[in-house]
């Protein structure tokens, strides 16, 4: 009772469209969940985020679950996730892809989840990385072990937004290493992030855990920011 009035009063409000949510529905309206813009990527090969990485890093698959749009849904709902503490709106996220991987045998047969770790410093600030929680949700939905310190960051790049883009590109590639103590060799790796762009970072962390013996890697991100879409 004490939930209803709560929600009568202080109604729950959608993470993506900002609209209350009916009492029925948890985070994301169904509205949202029906509309928001999925790419489908996981079920096309040579799929424009596999392009990003043809010619610099190996991969098995990649795909991203939504596409980026300023202004839109989608923001709104990364807003949430980095800024807002909101780090089971995250797992839900996770879930909800996992769902659509578990449909991919190229997804689904992964072995081991690994999500793009951030810097400490950002990490102790913002409490938790949404990369994490959005690869939590997949690994529990494919029913797939997870290793959150699988990679970690290693120096600090933060004049980053001073430089050009190429050295931008140059300061982020090889500043991600496998954790000494973890075992990568064999392990079919699902890379996770929130946003692919350039792709810099994952290529780094794709190749960090190549060079440990990974069998191979695939990719899995939240949104996709592209150009033509
Ligand atoms: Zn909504």
């Amino acid at each position: 009772m004490i939930r209803s009035l709560m929600h009568m009063f202080f109604p729950a409000l959608c993470a993506a469209c900002g609209q209350p949510l009916h009492s029925s529905e948890r985070m994301i309206c169904f509205g949202c969940r029906y509309r928001l813009p999925r790419t489908h990527f996981h079920l096309q090969r040579g799929n424009p985020i596999e392009q990003i990485f043809w010619g610099r890093v190996p991969l098995k698959a990649a795909s991203a679950y939504y596409y980026f749009r300023k202004e839109g849904r989608v923001q709104r709902l990364l807003h949430q996730l980095k800024y807002k503490g909101a780090a089971e709106l995250g797992r839900e996220v996770g879930r909800m892809y996992g769902r659509d991987l578990s449909r991919s045998p190229v997804f689904s047969s992964a072995t081991l989840v690994v999500p793009v770790p951030l810097a400490a410093e950002k990490q102790r600030i913002r409490g938790y990385n949404q990369s994490t929680v959005f690869a939590e949700g997949i690994a529990e939905r494919l029913q797939l072990d997870m290793q959150a310190e699988g990679l970690r960051k290693i120096q600090h790049n933060e004049t980053q937004t001073r430089k050009s883009r190429y050295a931008r590109w140059e300061n982020v590639s090889g500043i991600y290493q496998v954790n000494t103590s973890m075992n990568m060799h064999g392990k079919n790796v699902l890379l996770v992030d929130d946003v692919v762009t350039t792709g810099a970072t994952l290529e780094s962390c794709a190749r960090a855990l190549l060079q440990s013996g990974a069998e191979s890697v695939s990719i899995a991100c939240i949104a996709a920011a592209l150009r033509n879409y």
